[in-house]
């Protein structure tokens, strides 16, 4: 007889975006010609850049032929595309990396939630309050978490809450803990951190001995000059952090898939004995056992992001989402509500009007206006009260949802 692994039993049945989706399509049966407009879910909308299609095509050319075909390649990523991520994401802030350092991927959710894999079963997690459901959800998987209570929160992981009061960068805490997750710029609540919080982290880390996985997913979405892309920006993270990247966000490859992972070598755990072991060939030997590398083809797509004319087609694209930020921002500031978010990043977290639960303001908004967003309790307990907005959409989506807001709260 084969044993369940009954840590998944643990887990809540429901995906928050399954949930939505049964409410929106509840509402549709019931109101078959209504239109819902959705700035719900966090996918992107607009196509691929010219540069990356162009790579596509020429990349599957190359697969017709017997010179140009390729079959299994690096577990670790090609190295064009390891050293065109090192000369564009980190040389030009002064982040000196060494190609064995980048693991290419097929994007940023699979690293985040294998990462854990390096750590023993028993180390404690910390996380920030509400966050990217994956981080925890695979620590529950392998029994890390412990149990659900009834307040929504895992017995064996320390929540940060991250809220307006303090300005959604969560305080450093009082005792240590193993491991730590950060995401910035933040989803759910398109925050943002500065060097110096992120250099708090860092000390925090160095003097505990706290590992840190940080997401870097949205980071082409920062527009303020001193808002840090990357950890290593702080002295002493390459000894603490491993950062998660994706071109999901960055270059709309939701569909395509590819990202990547850095594992400096001088971050290490420790051995029962205390003996320092270095997380970067445990990380290649993991990625070699349980993982054969990305596509040919969607590498090819990655690297060209990174020419001249890929960079400027991305950037647009960013701008273009951006410009769906800013309208909803001050759209939704126009008509009262309290926004967070938006500016560094495509998500833009709500206070709900008094008294009204995230999951009451959803419905309500879907009945009477007709568009959807993301509930932020789905995110953590911290984000009850809160809905997410994401500026994904078409500026005609956008500016259609806006002005059906505006008309619904008159
Ligand atoms: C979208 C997202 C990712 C990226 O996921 P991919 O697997 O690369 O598509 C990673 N982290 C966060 C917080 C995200 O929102």
């Amino acid at each position: 007889m084969a044993l369940v692994n009954d840590h998944f039993l643990k887990l809540p049945n429901n995906y928050l975006f399954a949930d939505i989706a049964k409410k929106v399509n509840a509402f549709k049966a019931m109101h078959p010609k209504t239109d819902v407009i959705s700035l719900g879910i966090g996918d992107v909308t607009q196509p691929l850049a010219p540069a990356v299609i162009e790579a596509i095509h020429k990349a599957a050319d190359e697969m017709a032929t017997t010179q140009g075909f390729r079959g299994y390649g690096p577990e670790q990523g090609y190295d064009f595309l390891r050293e065109a991520i090192l000369k564009n994401d980190f040389l030009p802030r002064g982040i000196h990396l060494d190609k064995d350092e980048i693991f290419v991927n097929d994007g940023a959710k699979s690293d985040t939630g294998n990462i854990q894999e390096l750590v023993r079963w028993d180390n404690s997690i910390g996380v920030t309050d509400p966050i990217y459901p994956v981080y925890i959800d695979s620590n529950v998987m392998i029994g890390r978490a412990g149990w659900k209570g009834e307040d929504g929160r895992w017995s064996n992981v320390m929540y940060l809450p991250c809220n307006a009061e303090n300005g959604f960068v969560p305080k450093i805490p009082d005792r240590r803990v193993d491991v730590i997750y950060l995401c910035y710029p933040n989803n759910p609540t398109g925050t943002v951190i500065t060097k110096a919080e992120l250099r708090k982290w860092v000390n925090y880390a160095l003097h505990n001995d706290t590992l840190i996985f940080y997401d870097a997913a949205y980071q082409a979405y920062i527009q303020d000059n001193d808002i840090p892309h990357s950890i290593y920006e702080i002295r002493g993270a390459r000894k603490c952090a491993i950062e998660f990247h994706s071109y999901s966000k960055t270059a709309g490859f939701t569909g395509v898939r590819c990202g990547y992972t850095v594992v400096p070598k001088e971050v290490t755990a420790a051995t029962l004995t205390g003996e320092r072991i270095s997380l970067n060939p445990l990380w290649n030997r993991r990625q070699c056992t349980k993982f054969n590398g990305t596509s040919y083809i969607s590498q090819r797509a990655a690297e060209a992001i990174y020419t001249p004319e890929g960079k400027k087609q991305i950037k647009a694209t960013i701008n273009y989402y951006m410009q769906n930020a800013k309208k909803m921002l001050e759209t939704l500031r126009s008509l009262g509500f309290e926004c967070y978010g938006g500016e560094n990043a495509p998500y833009i977290w709500a206070k709900t009007p008094e008294v009204s639960s995230s999951w009451k303001f959803f419905e309500e908004m879907l009945y009477g206006a007709h568009v959807v967003c993301t509930p932020g309790v789905g995110f953590g307990p911290a984000g009850e009260g809160y809905v997410r907005f994401t500026a994904f959409g078409s500026h005609e989506k956008t500016d259609e949802a806006l002005d059906r807001i505006r008309q619904w709260l008159k």
